[in-house]
C-alpha cells in the first residue's frame, strides 16, 4: 500500500514514497537511493521526542553516521538566529556536498532546514520527512525554502528541491486533530483548483482520510502528485503555480488580521475560510452558482474546519487592514488585485484585473 510520486525535474528529479512504516526504513531508503555515509537531522522538540530516537536507529542500521539537533516547535523557528544555528551545526560535523540533512518535522522544520541544506558548502544533500499532514500534501513538494523576518513571512529563503521525499503515512497518528484538519484543508485546495473528481471522492471518502484508512494515502498521494503537476510545469512561479494560492489571498489577510497567533488561527484554518470566500466571490462576481458555494462549505464544514470570519475567536482588524494585508494600500483603492477565482467545482483560474473596491464592499459584507 506505497505509493510513489516522482518529480520529474530533471537533474533535479526526485521521487516521494508516501506509506506507512517509513520512518522505520528510512536509512535503507536514504542510503540506496542517496548513498551518503553521514548525515544531520533537524527537528522539532514535539517530533523529535517522539521520532528522533526510531530514525536514528534506522540509520545506523543502514551504516549511516547521523548528528542531530532538536529545536524548539513553532513559527517563531523560522528566524535567522535558527538559520545560523543550524548551519553552525551542519558545518561542525563537517557535512559535506554528498552527505544528507534531513528534515523530520512539519512546514516550519522543513522550509528552515531546506533552506540551510541549499547554502551550507553551496548545497548539500537534502532528504525531506514531513511529519505533518500540511508538510506531506504541500510545504515538503516543490522546493520552496525559507525563513520570516520582521518584514514577513518567508522574505528570505531559496528554491531548493529535495533529494527525496519519505512521508511516513503512520507519524500522522499523534498529530493532534486540529492540525490534521489544518493540513485538510490543503487537500480540497487541489481538488477545487481542478480535479473536480478528487473533491467529489474527498466528499465520499474524508472519513476513513481522518481515520488512518487506505484513503488517507490515496488522499496523500493525490495531493502530492497534484502538486507535483504544477511545481514541473511552472518551477518559479510565473504562472499556473500561482493556482495553489487558491483561498491564500484572504487566508494570509485574516493569518495577519490575527498577528499569526496560532491559538486563534493556522495557517489551514485561513485556507479554508479563505477558500469559502473565494468561492462566495466568485458566486459575488456572477462567475459560479449558489448551489457549489453551498457544497464546498458544506464540506468544510463536515469535517470541522471554519468557513467564515466571525469563526475566529476574538475581535478583527478593520476591513481596511485587510485590504493592505491583502496588498492593496488604501490610497490605490482604485486598483486591480490578482485573485484565484472559480467557475465551478475545480475550475479555478488567475484572475489579474479583480477592482479592489469589488473586494473590499465583499469584505464589508462578509464580517
Ligand atoms: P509546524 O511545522 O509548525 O507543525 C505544526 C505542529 O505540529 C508543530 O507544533 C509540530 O511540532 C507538530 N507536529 C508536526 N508533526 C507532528 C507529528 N507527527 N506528531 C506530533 N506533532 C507533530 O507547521 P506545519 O503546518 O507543518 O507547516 C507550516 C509551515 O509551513 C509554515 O511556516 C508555512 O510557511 C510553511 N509552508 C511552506 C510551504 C512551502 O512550499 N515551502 C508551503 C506551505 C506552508
Ligand atoms: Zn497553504
Amino acid at each position: 500500500e506505497e505509493r510513489l510520486v516522482h518529480v520529474p525535474l530533471g537533474e533535479r528529479a526526485y521521487d516521494i514514497l508516501i506509506g506507512p512504516g517509513l520512518i522505520g526504513r528510512a536509512g535503507g531508503e536514504i542510503s540506496t537511493r542517496i548513498k551518503c555515509r553521514k548525515a544531520a537531522i533537524i527537528t522539532d522538540d514535539n517530533v523529535g521526542a517522539i521520532y528522533l530516537d526510531p530514525l536514528m536507529d534506522s540509520l545506523q542500521t543502514d551504516g549511516i553516521e547521523a548528528v542531530s539537533l532538536s529545536l524548539p516547535p513553532g513559527e517563531k523557528t523560522k528566524s535567522f538566529d535558527y538559520l545560523t544555528k543550524v548551519c553552525d551545526v551542519l558545518l561542525e560535523a563537517r557535512i559535506e556536498r554528498n552527505d544528507a540533512v534531513i528534515a523530520l518535522g512539519g512546514g516550519v522544520i522543513g522550509d528552515l532546514t531546506g533552506f540551510a541544506a541549499g547554502i551550507v558548502r553551496r548545497g548539500v544533500r537534502f532528504v525531506q520527512i514531513p511529519t505533518s499532514l500540511l508538510s506531506q500534501v504541500d510545504s515538503s513538494v516543490g522546493g520552496k525554502t525559507g525563513i520570516n523576518t520582521r518584514h514577513g513571512k518567508n522574505l528570505v529563503g531559496v528554491f531548493n528541491q529535495p533529494d527525496l521525499v519519505l512521508a511516513d503515512t503512520d507519524v500522522l497518528n499523534t498529530l493532534s486533530e486540529r492540525e490534521f484538519r489544518a493540513g485538510y484543508a490543503e487537500v480540497v485546495k487541489y481538488g477545487l483548483i481542478d480535479k473536480p473528481d478528487f473533491f467529489a471522492w474527498l466528499e465520499r471518502n474524508w472519513r476513513d482520510v481522518f481515520a488512518g484508512g487506505p484513503a488517507r494515502i490515496e488522499a496523500i498521494a493525490t495531493s502530492c502528485q497534484a502538486k507535483a503537476d504544477v511545481v514541473v510545469a511552472d518551477e518559479r512561479e510565473n504562472g499556473r503555480r500561482a493556482l495553489l494560492n487558491l483561498g491564500h489571498t484572504f487566508g494570509h489577510a485574516l493569518e495577519a488580521a490575527t498577528e499569526y497567533d496560532s491559538s486563534r488561527l493556522v495557517h489551514g484554518e485561513g485556507v479554508s475560510i479563505g477558500i469559502a470566500l473565494a468561492h462566495r466571490f466568485s458566486n459575488r462576481l456572477n462567475l459560479l452558482g449558489v448551489e457549489d458555494v453551498a457544497r464546498v462549505e458544506a464540506h468544510l464544514k463536515a469535517v470541522g474546519l471554519p468557513t467564515s470570519m466571525d469563526e475566529i475567536p476574538g475581535e478583527l482588524p478593520s476591513t481596511e487592514f485587510l485590504m493592505e494585508a491583502i496588498g492593496q494600500d488604501k490610497k490605490v483603492k482604485g486598483g486591480k488585485l490578482t485573485f484565484i477565482l472559480t467557475r465551478g467545482i475545480g475550475q479555478s483560474f488567475v484572475a489579474d484585473d479583480v477592482p479592489a473596491s469589488e473586494v473590499f464592499a465583499f469584505l464589508e459584507e462578509m464580517r
